[in-house]
């Protein structure tokens, strides 16, 4: 019987365990060992919670998990209860499927000002994830700054932007809804280093910010490129573009009756965040675009005011001892998923923080391709059964997938009206759930 062990419980996780049953049919024991007593990584805590139908993806993993050969081992984190060379020692293959959960950190001056939030945290903050549920994000100021041109600053952009109205059927957790109520946002700040040429943002959720209630986006003409210039680009990000420039033309007076502007700013780097004590501002330099389509600055600089600013600049994985990292990608150093005898990695820990829940699957089916290559029939190593004794005898108490299913139940019988569950937002809760 071949062992193979998964750490992570997201997508790539998750697509890796459905290839290794297919190839392998019953001939196969997997567990998928993760760090939070609850599955699926970013469907849970990074897809937006007014994007559920995205989430409902967590329904195709079920079906895995719930396969007889297939375990979570929830509430176990690799590398503080377990390492990695235990695991290489009990299991035929060890598959890193950790994700990229630390954020990139902004490099400038005023950076670490209370009130700078990186898009983890924040976006973390309002899907109720254990490590950010109590970050207390600033939201009592009118100005908000949003560094970065892709989907989860736009993301962050709309879910501020959103009245709770709007938030009603989402499963935003419940101190993230209350504390939006109150909220005081009047403008949130897209910066760009680069164009409207360079944003990294799709159609649907970029047209999304041109339907919201309260808010209304604004792109300044002048930043626009020839429209000749957009048949060069690849469909879908004509039709980014093409959003733009009819958020470009959206007249004044359909304005008057938005009480939240999102600006585009384009062409502006970010140098320095001001503040006495807390965040006030951020100065940013005007930018331009050399032959290589590279921003350099212009030398002009100007302030523009923040009572918070959410960093989406990227993520990194989290070395763990004794896997080989690449410290400039930030994610563990590995030849197409091959770490070393034994060792793999798929996902966001394989590739860096690029790509839709979908680009993991291929990751999953290949790295499955290369673990037959290599372990043939496997080895007879003790697998799941050495995992239980070594954590019994740590005293971990593990959470498995029956005891997830409770936590679930728990969570969609406290969902306030029109929302599908409300999450438990610290690891004691969840773990109290499961005995109910
Ligand atoms: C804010 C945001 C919004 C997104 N929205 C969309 C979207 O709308 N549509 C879309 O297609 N894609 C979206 N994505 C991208 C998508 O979420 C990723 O492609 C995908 O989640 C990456 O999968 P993964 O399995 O590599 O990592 P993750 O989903 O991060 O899973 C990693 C898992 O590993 C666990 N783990 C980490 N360290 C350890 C450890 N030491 N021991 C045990 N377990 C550990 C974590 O708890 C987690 O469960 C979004 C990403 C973000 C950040």
């Amino acid at each position: 019987m071949r062992q193979i062990a998964i750490i992570g419980s997201g997508p790539a996780g998750y697509y890796t365990a459905e290839a290794a049953q297919k190839l392998f049919g019953a001939d196969v024991a997997i567990d998928i060992i993760d760090r939070l007593p609850v599955p699926y990584g970013l469907i849970r805590f990074g897809v937006a919670p007014d994007h559920q139908s995205i989430k409902a993806v967590s329904r195709r993993y079920e079906k895995v998990a719930l396969s007889d050969n297939v375990r979570f081992v929830g509430n176990v984190s690799v590398g503080e209860h377990v390492s990695i060379e235990e695991l290489l020692g009990l299991y035929d293959a060890v598959v890193l499927a950790t994700g990229a959960p630390h954020d990139r950190t902004l490099d400038i001056d005023g950076a670490d000002l209370p009130g700078v939030f990186g898009s983890a945290a924040f976006v973390g903050w309002y899907n109720g994830h254990p490590d950010f549920a109590g970050i207390d994000p600033v939201l009592d100021g009118t100005d908000v700054v949003v560094v970065g041109n892709g989907n989860v600053a736009l993301d962050v952009a709309r879910i501020l932007a959103k009245t709770l109205d709007e938030l009603g059927e989402s499963d935003i957790v419940r101190h993230a809804y209350d504390a939006l109520e109150t909220a005081a946002t009047e403008r949130v700040t897209l910066l760009g280093r680069r164009g409207p040429h360079q944003i990294a943002m799709t159609p649907k959720e970029l047209g999304e910010l041109g339907r919201l209630e309260r808010a209304c986006p604004r792109v300044d003409p002048a930043d626009l490129p020839e429209e000749e210039a957009d048949a060069l680009l690849e469909p879908g990000m004509r039709k980014s573009v093409t959003l733009l420039r009819e958020f470009a033309a959206i007249p004044e007076s359909h304005r008057a009756d938005k009480c939240i502007e999102i600006d585009f700013d384009f062409f502006a780097s970010p140098v320095r965040i001001v503040g006495d004590g807390k965040v006030e501002g951020v100065v940013v330099e005007r930018t331009e675009l050399d032959a290589d389509m590279r921003s350099r600055g212009t030398g002009e600089t100007y302030t523009i005011p923040a009572s918070m600013v959410v960093t989406c600049i990227g993520y990194q994985t989290p070395p763990i001892d004794g896997v080989p990292y690449e410290h400039g990608r930030g994610r563990f150093a590995n030849e197409d998923g091959r770490i070393m005898p034994h060792l793999y990695c798929v996902g966001w820990a394989k590739r860096g923080p690029t790509g839709t829940i979908g680009t993991n699957r291929p990751d999953g089916y290949a790295v499955v391709d290369l673990i037959a290559e290599d372990i043939g029939e496997g080895q007879g190593r003790k697998g799941r059964v050495g995992l239980d004794a070594l954590l019994e005898a740590r005293g971990v108490d593990v959470v498995s997938f029956r005891d997830w299913q409770k936590i679930e139940q728990a969570e969609i019988g406290n969902a306030r009206e029109g929302s599908p569950r409300e999450k438990f937002v610290v690891i004691e809760d969840m773990i109290a759930a499961r005995g109910a």
